[in-house]
């Protein structure tokens, strides 16, 4: 089948599959339209309450799913020197399109001030509120950079983990992981047990899941309630910013890359995995596509040692497309809530972006709650800006499809650069469409 085709499918399906919640966003509009002008205010407190609801459950598994994805990652690559020099470039090569994608966001961000618009809609004492918690949390950081370093290091990783401060624990826990790579057949037990409390938690996160539809519904209704539909004109802007993003990942950054790094030809590469960029986007989750992101690369090409060793790691620690979303988000928060974004909060919001990013598990949804980790670190709690996360989380699920797609992407990207550098690439296959095996 034709490669257009393939992807328009793929539109098809991806939208079919998540129907429901697209029926909450439209419900939520039409009846936050409708309490805007009707005032309703039982029912307003209803759709608040349960929009938190959807919040703080997802919240609630970040913890144990990034502890044992990032635990598992690690300790499957093993203690063997081959595996390491693999492992160098890997974190070389995903750290450097992670970078490329946050500066492309950030830049976008900055041109097009997709903010700026919604600023009408927030009221004036929540702005002062959260430009001097801004300020405060600045006027500190600023005052002693290495302070901010140290405090990634967590004296006590059971406070980090009961505070919730997401970088010191994964300082801890990738410190952790290592030793237990190190240590060989003896780190079973602990392994297994974060085997099975990752597969518990990604079972939590599909039961969430069934909320998500009443969930988004509910927070669209509250947003659109209370700003009005007009709402959605100032959102469009930062949709257009994140989809032009995006696509500068896709047909810019990694052909360019691929062609710096590799002799691997990006029109060949995309058909090869065509399937997995195609349930990327109908899943929105790296991880349930990563079996099948194995297989394109595995049937069309690529080693089983290199697609085995650097795609789970990639579904898990690189989510640049995420990382591009996050920094578009909160710059667009920043600009709704008139903070003044100096060269230092930019910078700190990149750094944290990458960060981020990293942590945030491949299913749906993690991206936009990492976040909080940004926030965190600009002083400032998601509670806070609860109004913008509204809006965000009312078109959520359709940058969620866009961004999976740029991740699993990615990872595809990178597995393709170090296996064409080692020499395990089979061009003849990978180069022969024609002879693509099927993909059940
Ligand atoms: N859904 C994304 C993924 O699985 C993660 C995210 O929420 O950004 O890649």
């Amino acid at each position: 089948m034709k490669l257009h085709m393939q992807i328009l499918i793929a539109l098809g399906l991806g939208i079919k599959r998540n129907w429901h919640i697209f029926t909450g966003i439209i419900l939520g509009i039409a009846v936050g339209i409708f309490l805007h002008s009707h005032e309703y205010p039982l029912v307003s407190t209803l759709l608040t309450f349960i929009g938190q609801i959807f919040i703080r459950l997802i919240q609630m598994v970040v913890i144990p799913l990034v502890v044992s994805s990032i635990i598992i990652g690690i300790t499957s690559v093993g203690d063997n020197k081959q595996l390491g020099k693999f492992g160098t470039k890997m974190v070389l090569y995903y750290g450097i399109i992670t970078t490329v994608a946050v500066v492309i966001g950030a830049g976008l961000a900055l041109l097009f001030k997709p903010g700026v618009g919604a600023a009408g809609y927030i009221a004036q004492n929540t702005a002062s509120e959260v430009q001097a918690s801004v300020a405060t949390a600045m006027a500190q950081q600023q005052g002693n950079i290495l302070n901010i370093f140290l405090g990634f290091i967590p004296s006590n990783p059971i406070h980090s983990v009961a505070a919730g401060d997401m970088v010191p624990i994964i300082v801890f826990v990738v410190i952790f992981a290592l030793a237990l790579a190190k240590v060989g057949d003896v780190n079973r037990p602990i392994v297994s047990f974060f085997e099975s409390v990752f597969a518990a938690t990604m079972k939590i996160t599909d039961w969430i899941m069934y909320v998500a539809a009443p969930g988004v519904f509910a927070l669209t209704a509250s947003a659109v309630s209370s700003f009005g539909i007009d709402i959605f004109t100032s959102i469009s802007k930062y949709l257009v910013v994140l989809f032009i993003g995006f696509m500068l990942q896709l047909c810019v950054v990694y052909p360019l890359f691929l062609k710096f790094f590799s002799k691997v030809n990006i029109v060949m590469l995309y058909s090869a995995i065509a399937e997995a960029m195609m349930v990327a986007f109908g899943t929105a989750s790296s991880s349930a596509t990563l079996p099948l992101t194995v297989a394109c690369c595995e049937k069309r090409g690529i080693s089983h040692k290199i697609a085995n060793f650097v795609l789970p790691l990639g579904a898990t620690l690189n989510m640049d497309g995420t990382a591009l979303l996050q920094t578009v988000a909160v710059i667009f928060l920043a600009q709704a809530y008139g903070v003044a974004i100096t060269p230092f909060l930019l910078i700190q919001i990149c750094v944290l972006a990458m960060i981020a990013s990293s942590t945030c598990a491949g299913i749906p949804g993690a991206g936009l709650i990492t976040i909080a980790l940004i926030l965190n670190g600009m002083g400032l709690s998601p509670e806070q800006l609860i109004a913008g996360f509204a809006f965000l989380f009312a078109i959520e699920r359709v940058t969620d499809m866009m961004r999976t797609l740029v991740n699993v992407t990615s990872d595809a990207v990178v597995t393709a650069a170090i296996a064409d550098n080692e020499n395990e690439i089979n061009y003849d296959l990978l180069n022969n469409p024609a002879a693509y095996e099927d993909i059940a």
